[in-house]
C-alpha cells in the first residue's frame, strides 16, 4: 500500500546528506518519508519540479530583542524576515532584549514573548555574565541552548563582560551545568588601546572602525577562551569570528582535545572594506569586516571545515541609531541586519566562487550542511532540526538555485537598516514550510497565526 500523508512535495532535488529525486511526504508537521517520485497518496500537494528541497536553515545567533527592544526588532518581524530567507529555527541571543536573559523569569518572559509572535521555531541562549551556578542551573532546567559570555564590552550596559580572572570558574560553572559556552571573543585591552589612538588620530570615517579593532584583538581573545576551555573541561563555540589569523588557536586548541567551535557571519564572507567606506554604519558591527584578503582566507576555512557553521548574528537597531555614525563611525549601534539574506548571499557566493566547476546540488549541499545540519548538531537540535529526513521535523525551504533576482526595500521585513538591500543574489526561496506549514510562497508572507514553537536542548536530541 502508498504511504499516506497530508502533504505531498513533488518533483524536488531533495538536498541533505547527497542530492537525489524523492517526493516528501509529511504527516502531523513531521516527515513521514522520503519515497519514489509518484509512488505515493496524499491529501494536498506542492509542485516543486525544478526545484531543490532543502532543510530548513537553523541560524545559531540572532538578536529579536523583544520583550525590551521591540522598536529595533521583534519576533514578528524578524520571525518574517528570516521565512523570507528560508530559516525556520533561530537561536536567540540573551542581550539586547530587556532584561537579558541572565536567570528563569527573564527567559520565561522570552519564551512566552517568542511563542505569541514568532513564525518560526526558536531556542533561547541565556547569559554566562559570572560564575554563578544557580542562575545556569535555573536556565539549564528551562532547556536553555547554552550560554553566551563577553571577553569584551557587550554593548548594552545590563550585560556585562567576564573579567580574565572569572573565566575559568565561570567556565567551570557551565560545564557543571552541561551548557555550551558561545563567546564573543575580542581582548577588551587592546580595543581600548587601538580605539583610543585611532580616535586620537582625529578619525570618524567608517575605515576607523576596523582599525580600532584589529586583527589581534581577536587573536588574542580566542586564544585565552581556548585555554580556559581546556582548564575547565568547558564546551566552547566561538561567535562571529571575523579574523583568519584568530583559527590558528583553535586548530591548536582542537589538536589538544578542546572541545571548541566556530561560527562566522555572512557580512564576512560577502563584504569587505570597500563596502564598509560605501554602506558605513549599515556594516558596522564587532568584530569589524576587515579586507578582501581576509574574507578570501574565511571563504577558504569555510570549504575545508576549519570554520564549522555559518550564523546571521543578525542585531538591527532602529534606524537612527545607525544613520547618527554618518559623520562619526563610533557613534553608531554596532550590529548588521542580515537574517533576510543568508542564504541566498552564501549560495550566491559559493556558485560564483566555483566557478567552471559549478554544480549546483554540491554547493547547495554544502550550504545546507554549514547553514542547517551543522548548527542543529553543534546545538543538540540533530536530527529533529537540520535535515530532511523520516521522523524529522518537516521544516523545508524549496529553493530555486537558477533565479537571478535583487532584494528591494518593499520584501525586506527587518526593522534594522538591512546592508542587502538592492544586491543581487543568484538562487531564491520559492516557499518555506514551519513543521508542515506554508508560512512564505513565491514573495509573501503566509499570514495565518504565528505557530513558531520553543525547542530546547532536549527535545531535539530526544526526538
Ligand atoms: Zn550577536
Amino acid at each position: 500500500m502508498s504511504p499516506r500523508a497530508d502533504l505531498a512535495i513533488r518533483g524536488a532535488v531533495v538536498v541533505s546528506d547527497g542530492a537525489y529525486a524523492r517526493d516528501v511526504l509529511i504527516r502531523g508537521g513531521r516527515i513521514s518519508a522520503l519515497v519514489e517520485p509518484g509512488a505515493s497518496t496524499a491529501e494536498d500537494e506542492i509542485d516543486a519540479r525544478g526545484l531543490l528541497a532543502l532543510p530548513g536553515i537553523v541560524d545559531a545567533h540572532v538578536h529579536f530583542n523583544e520583550p525590551g527592544r521591540t522598536e529595533w526588532e521583534g519576533w514578528a518581524s524578524g520571525s518574517r524576515a528570516a521565512v523570507a530567507g528560508g530559516i525556520t529555527t533561530v537561536l536567540d541571543m540573551p542581550l539586547n532584549s530587556l532584561p537579558p536573559i541572565l536567570e528563569g523569569d527573564a527567559f520565561d518572559a522570552k519564551r512566552l514573548a517568542a511563542e505569541r509572535a514568532s513564525l518560526v521555531d526558536f531556542g533561547l541562549w541565556g547569559g554566562l555574565v559570572d560564575a554563578d551556578p544557580m542562575s545556569l542551573l535555573e536556565l539549564r532546567d528551562r532547556g536553555a541552548i547554552g550560554c553566551k559570555a563577553f571577553l569584551c564590552d557587550s554593548g548594552v550596559p545590563e550585560f556585562p563582560p567576564l573579567a580574565d580572572d572569572e573565566l575559568v570558574p565561570a567556565f567551570r560553572a557551565a560545564a557543571g551545568a552541561g551548557l555550551l559556552v558561545a563567546l564573543h571573543a575580542e581582548d577588551e585591552t587592546l580595543v581600548r588601546e587601538a580605539t583610543a589612538r585611532v580616535r586620537g588620530e582625529g578619525r570618524r570615517d567608517p575605515a576607523a572602525w576596523a582599525a580600532s579593532r584589529p586583527p589581534l584583538v581577536e587573536v588574542r581573545a580566542v586564544a585565552r577562551a581556548c585555554a580556559a576551555a581546556r582548564e575547565a573541561g568547558a564546551r566552547i563555540h566561538i561567535v562571529h569570528l571575523s579574523a583568519v589569523e584568530a583559527l590558528g588557536a583553535i586548530g591548536a586548541a582542537r589538536d589538544l582535545g578542546t572541545d571548541v567551535t566556530v561560527e562566522t557571519c555572512p557580512h564576512y564572507l560577502e563584504f569587505e572594506e570597500s563596502d564598509m567606506e560605501r554602506l558605513g554604519p549599515a556594516l558596522k558591527c564587532a568584530p569589524p569586516i576587515r579586507d578582501a584578503r581576509n574574507r578570501d582566507g574565511l571563504w577558504r576555512a569555510l570549504l575545508d571545515g576549519k570554520i564549522d557553521l555559518v550564523a546571521s548574528d543578525h542585531s538591527p537597531c532602529a534606524p537612527d541609531l545607525k544613520a547618527r555614525g554618518q559623520r562619526d563611525i563610533f557613534a553608531a549601534w554596532g550590529g548588521v541586519a542580515g537574517v533576510q539574506s543568508v542564504l541566498p548571499a552564501l549560495f550566491t557566493e559559493a556558485t560564483r566562487r566555483a566557478g567552471d566547476a559549478l554544480d549546483v546540488r554540491k554547493v547547495a549541499g554544502f550550504v545546507v550542511w554549514r547553514l542547517a545540519a551543522k548548527p542543529a548538531k553543534r546545538l543538540g537540535l540533530w536530527p529533529r532540526k537540520g535535515t530532511i529526513a523520516a521522523g524529522s521535523d518537516a521544516d523545508v525551504v524549496l529553493f530555486d538555485p537558477d533565479r537571478e533576482w535583487t532584494l528591494d526595500r518593499e520584501r525586506s521585513y527587518t526593522r534594522g537598516v538591512d546592508p542587502y538591500i538592492g544586491r543581487s543574489f543568484r538562487g531564491r526561496v520559492i516557499l518555506t514550510l514551519v513543521r508542515g506549514r506554508v508560512v512564505y510562497r513565491d514573495g509573501e508572507i503566509v499570514t495565518n497565526p504565528p505557530h513558531g514553537r520553543f525547542i530546547s536542548r532536549e527535545e531535539g536530541t530526544a526526538a
